[in-house]
Formats: structure tokens, C-alpha cells, sequence
């Protein structure tokens, strides 16, 4: 199934939803639909884990609070972000996966899109059971090595425990052990969705069903976005399926 047609345009996004609701596959699809630039900050603290964190430092605290499944400090997670700004002044716009999770965050990305003079065009909130997002968590293996992701029972691996791609070790991640899973899912229930009625204030979220295949789901996103384009865009002539804006840089 191909995404629908959108109107070419740049899009600033945040995309918020619980753990394990799939927001990280679509905010990989949308950012390649609409050419605007990916930042993820769990895939932030993921990739800082490869790296031997010094005891005690800012990054050992964030990955220890993430194994258990809660919340990394507000002025961590926003010294990252701040660290990647040029993201938000980026031509092609961006979709922010995970960021932000607590209202301070909110406030803080406010002010540093005030800063560049943007503003967000919208706030995508994928939305499942809390019964369907436990099983997607619990069941997840990632490969060691090359990180390819499978479900031991919707996508299980030809060999049990062993990598399809590159035959190494499939892995349960520290945080989808069920107690850890549990945690993030309060956490997220208890913080994001202060976010959620801030950015509802700001009529700027649109919901979004986060069931079925990965391309139902970008395709009603896609189908969404284009329905909240600005009369006066409305003459501009759709992008071609799935293709990136012209200015993205
Ligand atoms: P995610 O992949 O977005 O579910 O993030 C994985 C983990 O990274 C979360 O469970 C948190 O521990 C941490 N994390 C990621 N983004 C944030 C954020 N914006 N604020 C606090 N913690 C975060």
C-alpha cells in the first residue's frame, strides 16, 4: 500500500504515544514521506549505551533510569536537545520522536522554536490498549549485533534466539522486561499526558489509531496531515506519493 499524496509543504511534528505504540517506525516513514529531519532521544540514549558511561556521570544516571523504565532528568534530556538544534532550524522540517515527554520539556521546546521563529504544525498522538502495548514490549528481541528488531510472536525469528540477517544473539533490551515495561508505561501515562492537554490547548494534536500494518498506519497519518493544511496552501499542487518536499535540507 503506497502513503497518500501530501500537500508540499514542511512540517514541523511532534509525535507522542506510548511505549511500544510504534512511534519510532513512523517517525522513521513520515520523515522519509515528508523529508524532514528524524530526532529521537531514546535512540540518543540507545546508541550512548555502546559507549563505556564514567560511573556516576549525566549518562550513567539517564541509562540506568532508562533500564528501570522511568524517565531520564529534564536537564539532560533538554542539554541534548538543545545540543541538536540545528535539527529544528533544519529546511525540510522534523518529526521529534519521544521529545517531549514532561511539561517542562513542552515549555522548554516552546521557547527554543520562539528562539528560531518557528512553530509546530501539529502533534500526532498514536493511540493503543494498554493490553496490546504490554504484549508488543514483552515480546520484542533485538539482535546484538546489527539491532534488526523481531516479535516472538508477530515477526518471530526463522531460528528462536538467533538473528535472521546476521546470526547473531536476539536479546530482550533491559527495558522491555516486564517490570521495566510496566514503569515506562505509568511514566508515560503520568507525565506525557500533561504534554498531550498542553499541546490540546494549542489545537495542535491530532490522534491517530495505532492499529494495523506500519503503512495503514502512515497513510491515515499522511490522510490527517493533509486535511490540516492551511487554506491558503491549499492551491499548491500534492507531492507525488511518499516524496520529499522540494526545500527539504
Ligand atoms: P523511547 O525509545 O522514546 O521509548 O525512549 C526510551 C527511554 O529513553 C525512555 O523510557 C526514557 O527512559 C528515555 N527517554 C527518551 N526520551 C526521553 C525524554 N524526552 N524524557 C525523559 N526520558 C526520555
Amino acid at each position: 500500500m503506497q502513503p497518500p499524496p501530501v500537500v508540499r509543504r514542511t512540517w514541523r511534528l511532534v509525535l507522542l504515544g506510548p511505549p511500544g505504540v510504534g512511534k519510532g517506525t513512523q517517525a522513521q516513514l513520515l520523515s522519509n514521506a515528508l523529508g524532514a529531519c528524524p530526532l529521537s532521544t531514546g535512540d540518543i540514549f540507545r546508541a550512548a549505551r555502546s559507549y563505556q558511561s564514567a560511573p556516576g556521570s549525566a549518562m550513567a544516571v539517564a541509562q540506568e533510569r532508562m533500564d528501570h523504565g522511568e524517565l531520564v532528568p529534564d536537564d539532560l534530556v533538554l542539554g541534548l536537545v538543545v545540543e541538536r538544534q540545528p535539527c529544528l532550524r533544519c529546511r525540510g522540517g522534523f518529526t521529534l520522536d519521544g521529545f517531549p515527554r514532561t511539561l517542562r520539556q513542552a515549555v522548554s521546546l516552546d521557547g527554543m522554536l520562539e528562539t528560531h521563529r518557528l512553530r509546530l504544525d501539529a502533534v500526532i498522538s498514536y493511540e493503543l490498549s494498554e493490553e496490546e502495548l504490554t504484549e508488543r514490549l514483552s515480546g520484542r528481541r533485538m539482535c546484538r549485533r546489527c539491532h534488526a528488531v523481531f516479535h516472538v510472536v508477530k515477526r518471530p525469528p526463522a531460528r528462536a534466539g538467533v538473528c535472521d540477517h546476521c546470526g547473531d544473539v536476539l536479546e530482550r533490551q533491559r527495558d522491555d522486561e516486564p517490570r521495566a515495561v510496566k514503569a515506562r508505561l505509568d511514566a508515560y501515562m503520568e507525565a506525557t499526558l500533561e504534554v498531550e492537554e498542553h499541546y490540546a490547548k494549542q489545537n495542535l494534536v491530532v490522534s491517530i489509531a495505532a492499529t494495523g500494518e506500519p503503512m495503514v498506519i502512515i497513510a491515515h497519518t499522511l490522510d490527517a496531515l493533509a486535511a490540516r493544511t492551511l487554506p491558503s496552501e491549499e492551491n499548491h499542487s500534492p507531492a507525488p506519493r511518499g516524496l520529499a518536499p522540494s526545500n527539504a535540507g
